[in-house]
């Protein structure tokens, strides 16, 4: 018999019910009951769904995230947070977000702390996906405790339910890799304090009579040095007397040279994703002791499409016979990372929507798979038909081949990635173009989203306000920022994206090749979700998207006007992008796509257009051997969207993050005549980068973190520059805010702006 299992379960809900509950809970409007009531109810549920696989996850469910439930459960919370008021939950919320809750009903933190709570923990990716957690933070002192209740409570709840119970925790191993040491000290020193906390933690289990418990160990997919490979044996040898059976988990990649080290660990069994690299599993099978469970992640946890069924049973069926009993089956990963039910997609095309899978549809292919192999492939004859069918339509649909962009991209050559001039030459073109002052001055893209521009998208959407009236309001609002910016005294415009619901959305929404879903909302971080847009077939621009609005920005002034595009590189990275080619292609077809509304917005005589690339890095594979592989396709692509334009027209760039030391000559590569990059809100890391590597062309390291209703006063950002004069030349300096503004609120946003004109002034007057 296969064993059918999975490594975790969307948590958020169909309808996103955890968000409303926390968001309810938050805010006051409803008691702490209501919200552990929800919990339980989506746990319940969740199970449910989930029935007939001989393991079920417990403990995947989290309030805000796994990793913060982690470090609640070693007893690991900062000590700033344990604050004299609330319980635990409070301390757990207060790590998440600054604040227990808003209200007094629930909080004391606004009263005795300040109305800014206390300082939220760290967020960043988990690995290479757009989910978010919360960074544990340890010092040379960290002590450890451990707290199981959490675990406890909802093995208890799943007993009730007669759910064949596996608890999931994150192991130590990659607990230690993804905290920060605070002050600098070896975290790989924590780990014979840390490792009884786990112990103690796999004894509470197994006297509750667990038999298997799952520990996710991703970051066996990553580059390990020996120190690293050394706390794997160290780890899981203390670990192995205790009485459950461990599951060792990877995912979110091949383990490749990490085969060895993970084969051997002395575990009862070993989870790998197996669609990473077949080849990499298969090998797997020879160096695995033979008294092991192979666990293969053979769905794709992390994408939208439906499996090839014939395809991955021709492939497991020898495995099964070779395996028989030792053989386990799985998504590659948690299926946190998609949508909860394609049931539920009433807008998507009947033609799209047939080759699609969300988390209850995986698990679906996942009982045919277990089935053909238990029991031959008869027995699930209709389900393969059918999954055949829509295959096959996938691959032959006019949807997603289209002859002309094959053709198109075919001719796109090399030669279309180069600008006519070296910068050297292009530089003095355009500043005699544009005329601009040094130290000149602009903004990031996107103006307010204002409660009004909401509501005006929002009764034009739903068919209340016509083409035209919504058209007018859009353009008030251009107008409207067009006049603040001249009064201000920026030297560069911008129209405010007013327009736009979200820089990957609005574009795709106009793009032929892109779908996108009603529900398929998947956890960002804690309450936020986002709904990636579905890239399923190839990439064409059948209008202009952006010209008329930027035009129109342009006539209301005298000053540069930049037209603002979302470049091909976040494009890919924030959809969930289509399997059946790889994703440089699809990164290419979306810069030939772009090109031409680059080369229109030019035609139009807009002088400066901005391509945002706020994802390139996060698109970095999760082996430094990859990066290179990854920067050149992504770096070429950028170049063919941008690198149409004539010398005098002047390219810019923004990226969000500050972590650039380490790509910075790819930065360059791009050759954009001017990036700007958050720089403030990192405290300035970013120009450490510039210590070592001569910046070529135009750049502005944001002046002030635009995430803070804070006001900068005019002295913080005219150091800020001088700090970046001492780096950069000052004649490539351009000062900008760190970011976008579109969740500030103008009467942030003016003072703010204010003050870093005049810095620039200050400045200009100094030299
Ligand atoms: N132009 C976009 C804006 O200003 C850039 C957003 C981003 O970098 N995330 O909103
Ligand atoms: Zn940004």
């Amino acid at each position: 018999m296969t064993t059918l299992h999975n490594l975790g379960f969307p948590r958020i809900g169909a309808q996103r019910e955890l968000k409303w509950a926390l968001e309810s809970y938050w805010k006051g409007q409803s008691p702490r009951e209501q919200l552990l009531a929800t919990a339980a109810e989506l746990r319940q549920r969740h199970w449910a769904r989930q029935q007939g696989l001989a393991w079920v996850p417990v403990g995947d469910f989290s309030l805000y995230d796994q990793v913060l439930d982690m470090s609640l459960t070693l007893g690991n919370l900062p000590e700033r947070v344990r604050g004299d008021h609330g319980d635990a939950l409070d301390n757990y919320f207060r790590v998440a977000r600054g604040r227990s809750a808003d209200s007094a009903r629930h909080d004391h933190d606004a009263h005795h702390e300040g109305c800014g709570g206390v300082a939220a923990g760290e967020m960043t990716k988990w690995f290479n996906t757009n989910y978010h957690y919360i960074v544990p933070e340890l010092t040379a002192g960290t002590q450890f405790t451990l707290d199981a209740s959490r675990l406890l409570t909802q093995l208890h709840e799943a007993r009730a339910q007669g759910v064949p119970a596996k608890p999931v925790i994150v192991g130590p191993v990659t607990y230690l890799a993804l905290a920060k040491a605070h002050d600098g000290s070896n975290k790989l020193a924590l780990l014979d304090r840390l490792l009884p906390v786990y112990a103690a933690l796999l004894d509470a289990l197994a006297g509750e009579g667990v038999e298997w418990v799952q520990i996710d160990e991703p970051i066996l997919v990553t580059e390990l040095d020996a120190d690293w490979q050394h706390a794997f044996n160290t780890a899981y040898h203390q670990l192995k007397s205790s009485r459950v059976k461990i599951l060792l988990a990877s995912y979110f990649g091949a383990l490749l040279d990490n085969k060895y080290l993970a084969a051997n660990l002395p575990v009862a069994g070993l989870h790998v994703d197996a669609l990473a690299s077949r080849e990499d599993a298969r090998q797997l099978i020879g160096l695995l002791p033979p008294h092991k469970v192979l666990s293969l992640g053979v769905i794709d946890g992390r994408n939208v499409w439906k499996t090839d069924l014939t395809a991955l049973l021709d492939w497991l069926e020898p495995i099964a016979a070779q395996l028989g009993d030792r053989l386990w089956l799985a998504p590659t990963c948690s299926l946190l990372h998609v949508p909860v039910d394609l049931a539920s997609e009433d807008r998507l095309d009947p033609e799209i929507k047939s080759w699609l899978a969300f988390a209850l549809q995986k698990l679906g292919e996942l009982r045919v798979v277990g089935q053909a192999l238990d029991e031959g492939r008869a027995a699930v004859a209709d389900e393969l038909v059918s999954n055949a069918r829509a295959l096959a339509s996938r691959r032959q649909s006019s949807r997603v081949h289209d002859a002309q962009v094959q053709q198109a991209l075919a001719q796109a050559t090399p030669a279309l990635e180069q600008r006519h001039s070296p910068y050297a030459v292009r530089a003095p073109l355009q500043a005699k173009k544009l005329g601009l002052p040094a130290f000149p001055t602009t903004t990031i893209g996107s103006f307010p989203q204002t409660a009004e521009i909401r509501h005006a998208r929002k009764e034009h959407k739903a068919g209340r306000l016509s083409d035209a009236d919504y058209q007018q309001a859009m353009r008030a609002e251009i107008a409207h920022g067009v006049r603040e910016q001249e009064a201000l005294g920026l030297d560069v415009l911008v129209h405010g994206e007013a327009e736009r619901n979200d820089m990957v959305e609005y574009f795709g929404e106009q793009l032929a090749g892109y779908a996108f879903s009603g529900h398929g909302w998947v956890q960002s971080y804690g309450s936020r979700c986002v709904k990636p847009p579905i890239l399923y077939g190839d990439v064409k621009r059948t209008h202009p998207i952006t010209v008329d609005w930027i035009r129109y920005a342009q006539s209301l002034t005298k000053r540069p006007m930049k037209g603002m595009l979302t470049g091909p590189v976040t494009m890919l990275n924030w959809s969930f992008v289509r399997d059946d080619q790889p994703r440089s292609a699809t990164c290419r077809q979306l810069a030939l796509a772009l090109r031409g509304e680059v080369l229109d917005l030019e035609t139009a005589g807009v002088p400066i257009i901005q391509i945002d690339e706020a994802a390139f890095r996060e698109g970095l594979p999760l082996r430094h051997a990859h990066w290179q592989e990854y920067l050149d396709w992504a770096i070429a692509a950028f170049r063919l969207m941008a690198n149409g334009v004539r010398d005098e027209t002047q390219i810019h760039s923004h990226m969000c993050y500050s972590e650039f030391n380490d790509i910075i000559a790819s930065i360059a590569a791009m050759d954009a005549d001017v990036i700007t990059i958050e720089n403030s809100r990192s405290g300035m890391e970013l120009l450490g980068a510039f210590e070592h590597f001569a910046y070529p062309n135009g750049i502005g390291p944001g002046v002030y973190d635009i995430h803070s209703p804070n006001v900068p006063t005019q002295q913080s950002i005219a150091q800020r520059m001088r700090e970046a004069a001492r780096r950069i030349p000052a004649n490539q300096l351009w000062v900008n805010p760190d970011c976008g503004l579109k969740t500030r609120q103008w009467c942030e946003v003016v003072p703010s702006l204010a003050h870093m004109v005049a810095a620039a002034r200050e400045l200009r007057e100094a030299a």
